[in-house]
């Protein structure tokens, strides 16, 4: 291209479209017509907040986002949601059980790889809860995180102040299918139905790809925009009505404090603009989503993101056959977004990894984490066109 730009497979931050790139350079000179550069602008101005309602309003139509849920943009990744969710929601809690103390609330964890796990580590710091693993992926003494517990693997608890799951491990590779009649399928039949249960799902990685199932029944989605739709900086959150409490009156019943700036109604009340927002991230994430509605929105990307899966697969069970790669991740558990898997052979990881570079694609190498071998991680760009995405498999036929 025009730019000397090469396929970037890096899982996060990712490839964006050069067409909003471009827009986004003339938005940083001059922001609808205001003579001001987007990230100049006053994020209190008139076009700023017509551009948030936009963008607001794209997300909601095109994931179907019902009136019981808000859509509220912060900052500090995923990362400060592990916090947040367990905060918020156990001042939720607390409200409803003011006579249950911290050893009479729990907090349900499904582990599915290396985020999840983190997540259900940080719930057991900040305590106020005790945290049970109601699915570890591991549990047959495994290491490696390389599937979707069975449905009768779970065990939920009666009364959980929130049940929380990752759509899709982005280290691991691992996702739960969205065809209910899969075993790798998220059990919602077993989650316990006299409450209305709050459902915690972490959609960082794979966040408008297509959409998402059951959304209604979710107490907290949220999403880093740094994987799908924008630059590191912005978080998307979609939080069900009876989640944004008073954490102020909760506090007071016992509940921890929840640092303002994290309470979900903090956000709401002040439609995300209680400080300064990441303005850049947000234009850039605007501007995608977008381009996204008018490509078709989640119909179109559902289907090209599931044609690209189905030929990576396709490939990868030929490279299998020939010896040549090796899966990480069970089949029916694998993900749409992230495909993990190993080289096999002497040096032939390197001369894969190479081979690429010499095409123009990069960011193919993975994550390396303590106790896991090095290995092939395809991060399946959902911006990026059909024939980049399988470009790779020119340099698995030098191998094969
Ligand atoms: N959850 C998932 C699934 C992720 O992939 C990541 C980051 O890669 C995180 C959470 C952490 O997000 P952040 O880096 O935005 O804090």
């Amino acid at each position: 291209s025009a730019y000397n730009r090469v396929i970037n497979f890096g899982a996060g931050p990712s490839a964006l479209p050069v067409s909003v790139l471009e827009e986004a350079a003339q938005g940083l000179l001059n922001f609808r017509g205001t003579g001001m550069g987007v990230a100049e602008i006053s994020h209190r101005s008139k076009e700023f907040q017509t551009f948030l309602d936009e963008f607001e309003a794209s997300i909601r139509t095109q994931l179907a986002v019902p009136p019981t849920h808000r859509i509220l943009f912060t900052q500090g990744g995923g990362t400060a949601q592990f916090s947040a969710v367990v905060l918020n929601l156990l001042a939720r809690y607390r409200l409803l059980h003011p006579e249950r103390g911290a050893d009479e609330t729990v907090v349900d964890y499904v582990v599915t790889g290396s985020w999840s796990k983190k997540a259900a580590q940080e719930a057991a710091r900040l305590g106020g809860a005790r945290v049970h693993i109601a699915a570890d992926a591991r549990e047959h003494g495994g290491k490696a995180f390389d599937h979707i517990p069975a449905h009768g693997a779970y065990r939920f608890s009666q009364d959980p102040a929130l049940v929380y799951y990752c759509e899709n491990e982005t280290v691991d590779g691992v996702e739960f299918s969205h065809d209910p009649a899969s075993p790798a399928s998220f059990p919602y039949h077993l989650l316990p139905q006299d409450t209305l249960v709050p459902l915690v799902a972490d959609y960082s990685s794979s966040f408008m790809c297509r959409p998402i199932p059951r959304l209604a029944d979710h107490a907290v989605i949220y999403a880093g925009a740094q994987k799908n739709i924008g630059p590191a900086g912005l978080t998307i959150l979609i939080v069900r009505e009876d989640c944004i409490v008073d954490v102020d009156a909760a506090a007071r019943l016992g509940a921890a404090p929840v640092p303002l700036i994290m309470s979900y109604k903090t956000l709401a009340d002040s439609g995300s603009l209680y400080n300064t927002p990441c303005v850049l991230p947000i234009y850039i994430s605007g501007l995608v989503i977008a381009r996204m509605e008018a490509n078709g929105g989640m119909p179109h990307y559902e289907e090209m993101n599931k044609r690209k899966a189905e030929r990576v697969y396709k490939a990868l069970d030929e490279g299998e056959k020939a010896g040549v790669f090796r899966r990480k991740v069970q089949k029916g558990s694998g993900s749409w977004m992230n495909v993990v898997f190993e080289v096999l052979g002497e040096g032939a990881e390197k001369r894969f990894l190479e081979g690429a570079e010499k095409l123009g694609m990069k960011g193919l190498k993975g994550h390396r984490c303590a106790g896991c071998t090095c290995f092939i991680q395809i991060y399946m760009l959902i911006h990026g066109s059909h024939r980049a995405q399988i470009r790779w498999r020119l340099v698995a036929l030098i191998l094969l």
